[in-house]
């Protein structure tokens, strides 16, 4: 019932590096109590070792030497991860951004054509459709894709008029067409802009410095 309160050894850290040739692997060496080594190649490629204290360091050298193939294909698999979770983490980021500033922005723009055109709507909802821009419900509830942030507000603008003509029209008619030209009378070029740039708009390139 006393060994939990035994005293361990204390924990050493130092740092070590091996030459690959191809590779200058660093690897951090934490010696604590344990009967066992174990290499630890962590996202972003930070290499750990554990070892029992008194574990030589040749026997350590060997194994980094014997594994040289996996330990290096691992150490490359891990490296990557990390660039891409922290661009991940910057496009989450981002990514909240656009879509406050679009709820904030797109409510505004369908209320101002709503006006105009003297249309009711129902409920707004910002979405990431990876399809399509806009829709519109029967009942009148609209959705957008944030991403129409990203693109120039000429164009959001064609969306927010289009889903609101299919307040008018639920279908792609000739009717409907002549009513988003009566509101947006360059439309075609609008439209040509979202086919040609719309994918685009599904990619978030953060430039570095950017935040
Ligand atoms: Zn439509």
């Amino acid at each position: 019932m006393f060994k939990r309160y035994q005293q361990k050894s204390p924990i050493a850290e130092s740092y070590h590096e091996i030459d690959y040739g191809d590779l200058k692997l660093h690897y951090k060496l934490v010696r604590c109590d344990r009967k066992s080594y174990e290499v630890q190649i962590r996202p972003g490629g930070k290499v750990v070792i554990r070892a029992p204290h008194q574990l030589p360091m040749t026997v350590i050298r060997d194994f980094l030497v014997q594994r040289e193939e996996w330990i290096k294909n691992k150490y490359h698999e891990q490296s990557k991860i990390r660039a891409g979770k922290e661009t991940d983490l910057k496009t989450i980021e981002l990514e909240k951004r656009y879509r406050k500033a679009a709820m904030d922005y797109i409510p505004k723009r369908v209320a101002y054509y709503a006006g105009i055109m003297d249309v009711s709507y129902g409920k707004i909802s910002i979405r990431d459709a990876k399809t399509r821009w806009g829709s519109c419900s029967s009942s009148g509830n609209l959705s957008f894709s944030w991403r129409l942030m990203l693109a120039p507000f000429s164009v959001l603008d064609y969306v927010v008029v289009h889903e609101l003509c299919h307040r008018v029209h639920m279908n792609h008619s000739k009717e409907f067409w002549y009513l988003v030209e009566y509101y947006i009378p360059d439309y075609k070029i609008k439209r040509k802009w979202l086919k040609e740039n719309g994918k685009h708009l599904h990619v978030l390139a953060i430039e570095e410095g950017q935040e």
